[in-house]
């Protein structure tokens, strides 16, 4: 939670519950359209919830908490970030508390100020999961998760600073990282 309330900010309030806001965030990881991103890294050996004990085989996650819905991976930053919805994302889970590594302590009962209304992007994550699948194919096993974690740290970088040289700098970084994903590219120009 992040700092105190004023009163206007208690008028704005939202009642809610840990449950609708799993479900609010789900709703908009299917918008953006992670899963099809996911599709291409689990198989790689990129996944997330690899030796979690709630992970099970054939059936998924036996602890869907409010910590693993707001947490985002590299690849998935990188989408939030160039779709310009990465801001909108962390102000909201700002606001859910209890969050911890793999399950959470979020009260049944609490208010948020702002709330997520689920964008029509998945053409974007589809392009991107395409132009992954290929480009996996000539290059090592490590590629993909080490891009995966390169494009989590310059974001993060890019997020924590308020030198706007820094932040073209980095994002040119980011640029080079992601010249080969040709398909995304093409159609992320087309949001512009
Ligand atoms: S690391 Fe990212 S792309 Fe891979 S399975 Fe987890 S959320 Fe999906
Ligand atoms: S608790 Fe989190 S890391 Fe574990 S299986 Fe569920 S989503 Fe994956």
């Amino acid at each position: 939670m992040s700092g105190l309330w004023t009163w206007e900010q208690k008028e704005l309030a939202r009642p809610t519950t840990k449950q609708e806001v799993i479900e609010a965030g789900l709703a908009y990881l299917e918008g953006v359209g992670a899963d099809l991103i996911c599709k291409v890294c689990i198989p790689s050996g990129g996944s997330c919830c690899l030796s979690c004990p709630f992970l099970s085989d054939g059936v998924g996650c036996g602890q869907r908490n409010t910590s693993c819905t707001a947490w985002l991976c590299g690849f998935l930053k990188y989408i939030y970030y160039e779709a310009g919805l990465i801001r909108e994302w962390e102000d909201f889970w700002d606001e859910v508390p209890g969050q911890q590594f793999r399950y959470d302590t979020t009260p049944r009962h609490f208010a948020v100020r702002g709330w997520l209304e689920p964008p029509k992007l998945r053409f974007l994550s589809e392009a991107f999961a395409d132009d992954l699948r290929r480009l996996r194919q000539d290059r090592p096993a490590s590629w993909l998760v080490e891009l995966k974690g390169k494009l989590d740290w310059h974001i993060d970088e890019i997020l924590e600073s308020t030198n706007p040289k820094f932040v073209k700098k980095t994002e040119a970084k980011l640029y080079r990282l992601t010249s080969d994903f040709q398909q995304f590219h093409r159609v992320k120009a087309q949001l512009k």
